[in-house]
């Protein structure tokens, strides 16, 4: 059908936000329109095809909305990249920069088995910070980070050569 609409079509770019100069690509204008929804986790999910995968990471918040129906579709376990003092049980933690100040993430320790393959998702990559630190965790646990999955990348800041180890792929690439 030629009348179907692009993914690149179902997000809204807001211009000035957070703050000037930035443009902020919207997800939920993605997750409001079930077509949009479904072509984002279909278009996703397609990147993972011919990787051989056991577990999906998915990282505090929105890379949950993407990694549970790919998780689930592809009958795998899903593990979930928290920040730090969210989760109950032993963990591992790892700190990372942020534009101003750093933050820190933790996975729990029982959640990945060594040996195990995994694709780490998420909505959106920018410097790559928080991916980088989900992947240290994920190898700390003796897992093999086979494939990085993005909705969207903003490939004017980089995050991809800082992530130049994994297999990097994304659905819509921003220049
Ligand atoms: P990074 O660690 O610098 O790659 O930042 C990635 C995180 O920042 C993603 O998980 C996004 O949720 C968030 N982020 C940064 N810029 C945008 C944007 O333009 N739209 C939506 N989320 C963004």
């Amino acid at each position: 059908n030629c009348k179907e609409k692009k993914i690149e079509e179902y997000v809204r770019s807001i211009p000035d936000f957070p703050e000037e100069g930035v443009i902020f690509r919207d997800v939920t204008s993605i997750l409001q329109d079930a077509d949009g929804f479904a072509l984002a986790v279909d278009s996703m999910q397609k990147l993972l095809e011919g990787s051989k995968v056991d577990v999906i990471v998915g990282t505090e918040s929105r890379g949950f909305i993407f990694g549970a129906p790919i998780a689930y579709n592809l009958h795998k376990p899903l593990v979930l990249v928290r920040k730090k003092g969210k989760l109950p049980c032993e963990t591992i933690e790892q700190s990372y920069e942020l534009e101003y100040g750093s933050a820190v993430v933790e996975m729990h320790k029982d959640s990945i088995k060594p040996g195990q393959k995994v694709a780490i998702v998420d909505d959106l990559i920018a410097t790559g910070g928080t991916i980088e630190a989900a992947a240290h965790m994920v190898e700390e646990l003796g897992g093999e980070v086979v494939k990085i999955v993005f909705l969207m990348e903003l490939a004017g800041l980089k995050g991809r050569e800082r992530l130049s180890k994994y297999n990097v792929a994304s659905v819509i690439r921003y220049e």
